[in-house]
């Protein structure tokens, strides 16, 4: 049987900025010039008021974590190698909210609200993902 490989990113072409930011080690998301809101995941308008006038800005790569889930058993996947491994959803400082890995910690001590930053893992050539991990004190 052929070794699994992980998926990569299905990349719609208005998401193009975020990943090849993610690529040069930056995190963006979008907002909206019209009502000032920021934006992720990548749209074409603005779900709050259907601008279309949406720019990219740079995030602090800063936040805390929304809800996790610790992921201990798997069918057979590319992912058993990683396991455990964390599932989350990231709230950063700029009020969006992102689902990422946490990585570099022990998962038995995370807790909701732990302050984390992005850090960023090279899939390949291609594709950079970022990913957060706990903020050391
Ligand atoms: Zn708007």
């Amino acid at each position: 049987m052929d070794k699994a490989t992980k998926p990569i990113p299905i990349v719609n072409p208005w998401a193009r900025p975020f990943w090849d930011a993610a690529r040069e080690g930056r995190l963006i998301i979008q907002k909206c010039k019209e009502c000032n809101k920021n934006i992720f995941y990548p749209r074409i308008a603005c779900p709050y008021c259907f601008s279309d006038g949406l720019e990219w800005v740079e995030a602090s790569g800063k936040g805390t974590i929304y809800s996790f889930t610790v992921v201990e058993n798997n069918a057979p996947s590319a992912f058993i190698q990683d396991m455990p491994y964390v599932v989350a959803i990231v709230k950063l400082e700029e009020g969006v909210q992102m689902l990422s890995n946490i990585v570099g910690c022990d998962t038995r001590e995370l807790k909701c609200d732990t302050p984390v930053e992005v850090t960023f893992e090279k899939l390949n050539d291609e594709f950079t993902l970022p990913k957060f991990r706990p903020v050391k004190d």
